[in-house]
């Protein structure tokens, strides 16, 4: 790790910018805003939606950060959702408020779900101490605790097919760190390079906002370097907590809202799976759904306000019971204590079995919706392989973009295994077409997928096509080989808890209690299951989230707190 010679430049001070069509009242914001922030950000005011946006795409151009964005609903042309809606592609950071009237309910609910509102705010909002400013300051100190800590200027200069590129960019979007993608053979790559004395064999490279560079990093390593937390503070909490999905977030949530001192471990990007989906339709409260993005965004906010630790890219490989402690250890050697713990570890893909696959893995193959690829396939025919909701949301995503897609099932029908409004969905999109009792036979390519071999399975007729693009979700497992020995799991590698752990009425073997498991629990006492990695459980995000909340109670009973 060397450090560039590059000067950061003093940072600008954020915008708050208001869109009104009524002059007086828009001139009425601006005043109580400047007011009150007008010291250490700057207060831009707009009379429609249209001229936001070009205010907007003019601070963007020059790179300077915007903190909040406030609309009024009805402005005629663009109202204030479209308006947030298209800011968002922006300044996806910028927290959002809507202006309202009381008669605007429909409105707000629409804002709640279509551009994520962070509040919708009444008019009028006299006085402003109580009304304006306690909501702006929130979405402030939501900007500054999410925002600014990510700086917008790390840079990653790699090959465009090169897997550990990859790697490094997935691991950025998934965590939403924002960051530029620089082509090695871009002149500014090259100079990226030149200036801090890397040769293109040792790539990628990353150069964070302060000049630091990091030359074929670790995804440990760049997590620290954009801010994300990866050392806990303390070597002992009462609870910690394994794995960042919804069953993670949801327990990190409740046991820190709960007063538990909480720690919550995740190997790669919180949001899990849920995080990977490009619309959540199906969870309670999100009628016209909510990607799993924002969602993720909303829950390790959530979290964080409540006072829990999210440690980003530590892998968790070891788990013991020492005395009352329970101990998770890191790959690094390195562990943590708490009174209790919940694993929460989920399910990963399956690998594709073809030949090739592995080598091409991150370089035209890719395993989820890798949603950092998405640029790269405009107007390219794409294939994505499974025959669940995962690969149907996928198709979805992707038909957006690219000129086909091609979604390669095993089955014989798509019914058995996708829900029916999905089907209805992916029958709608003229460019996407389905093969059934089709698998992948061979992933060719040298250096990157260049084609596929399709076999059809009745016929055994088997058939190239040419694809630089392959996403496949052919069903998950748990990976809990770290646990073998410590918690009874099933033939599946799903860990058993509850009642599901007594074989004909007896308690598993060393548990040291005089009575049984409780639901969630696993055959260690303090040590309970969540989500996805537990036997039996429902596989979807309301269960998951359902399941850390319940574990939390759990853990608070067997702490013996109230
Ligand atoms: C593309 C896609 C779309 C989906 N759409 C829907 C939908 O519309 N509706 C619905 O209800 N469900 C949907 N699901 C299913 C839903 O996402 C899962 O049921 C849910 O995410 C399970 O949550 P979880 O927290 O148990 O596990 P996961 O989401 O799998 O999260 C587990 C987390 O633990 C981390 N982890 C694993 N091992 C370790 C370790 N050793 N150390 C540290 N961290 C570790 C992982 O990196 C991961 O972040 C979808 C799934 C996918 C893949």
């Amino acid at each position: 790790m060397t450090a560039a010679a590059t000067e950061v430049p003093a940072p600008s001070r954020p915008v708050i910018l208001t869109v009104d069509d009524d002059p007086s009242v828009s001139r009425a914001v601006a005043r109580d805003l400047r007011r009150q922030y007008g010291e250490n950000h700057r207060v831009l005011r707009a009379a429609s939606g249209a001229e936001a946006l070009d205010a907007l795409r003019e601070l963007k151009l020059r790179g300077e950060p915007v903190a909040v964005l406030l609309a009024d609903y009805r402005m005629p042309e663009m109202n204030g959702i479209e308006f947030l809606e298209s800011a968002m592609d922006l300044f996806p950071r910028a927290r959002r408020a809507l202006l309202t009237a009381y008669a605007d309910t429909d409105a707000a609910i629409a804002a709640i779900n279509v551009v994520d509102v962070d509040h919708y705010l009444l008019k009028p909002w006299e006085p402003p101490e109580e009304k304006l400013y306690p909501v702006v300051d929130e979405m402030l100190d939501a900007y500054l605790a999410d925002g600014e800590r990510q700086v917008p200027e790390t840079r990653v200069v790699g090959h465009r097919w090169s897997a550990p590129s990859f790697e490094v960019r997935d691991f950025l979007a998934r965590n939403a760190v924002p960051y530029r993608w620089v082509a090695v053979d871009e002149p500014e790559g090259r100079r990226l390079l030149e200036a801090a004395g890397v040769g293109p064999d040792r790539l990628p490279l990353v150069v964070t906002p302060a000049g630091e560079t990091l030359v074929a990093p670790t995804t440990t390593e760049v997590a620290a370097a954009v801010g994300l937390s990866t050392t806990p503070t303390t070597d002992f909490y009462d609870l910690v907590v394994v794995g960042g999905g919804p069953a993670g977030l949801g327990a990190a949530v409740y046991g820190a809202s709960e007063g538990l001192r909480t720690l919550l471990v995740e190997r790669q990007a919180t949001g899990g799976q849920a995080g990977q989906s490009s619309r959540i339709e199906n969870y309670l409260g999100f009628p016209d759904g909510v990607s799993g993005a924002q969602l993720t965004d909303r829950a390790r906010r959530q979290a964080t306000k409540f006072g829990a630790e999210i440690l980003t890219a530590r892998d968790v490989t070891g788990l013991s019971a020492r005395g009352p402690a329970r101990v998770v250890q890191f790959s690094d050697g390195t562990e943590v204590a708490a009174h209790a713990v919940i694993v929460a570890t989920g399910v990963s893909y399956r690998d594709l079995a073809a030949p090739g696959a592995v080598d091409l893995t991150g370089s035209g193959v890719y395993y989820g919706s890798a949603s950092t690829e998405a640029a790269d396939c405009v107007d390219a025919d794409v294939y994505v392989v499974g025959g669940a909701n995962s690969a149907g949301q996928s198709a979805v995503f992707f038909s957006r973009v690219a000129k086909t897609v091609t979604l390669v099932v095993r089955a014989d029908s798509l019914e058995r295994s996708m829900s029916y409004y999905l089907i209805e969905q992916l029958q709608a999109i003229d460019n996407v077409s389905v093969r059934l009792q089709t698998e992948i036979e061979e992933c060719h390519g040298d250096g990157h997928l260049e084609a596929l071999t399709l076999r059809h399975t009745p016929t055994g007729r088997s058939e190239r096509v040419d694809t630089g693009h392959a996403f496949v979700f052919i069903g998950a497992e748990p990976r809990t080989d770290w646990l073998d020995g410590v918690l009874d799991r099933d033939g599946h590698g799903f860990v058993v808890t509850g009642p599901d752990l007594l074989v004909d009425g007896r308690r598993p073997r060393g548990w040291p209690l005089d009575r049984d498991p409780w639901p969630l629990e696993s055959s260690v006492p303090g040590v309970f299951v969540a989500g996805d990695v537990r036997a039996d459980s429902v596989k979807r995000v309301a269960s998951a989230v359902g399941d850390g909340a319940m574990a939390v109670t759990l853990a608070h009973r067997y702490l013996g707190t109230p």
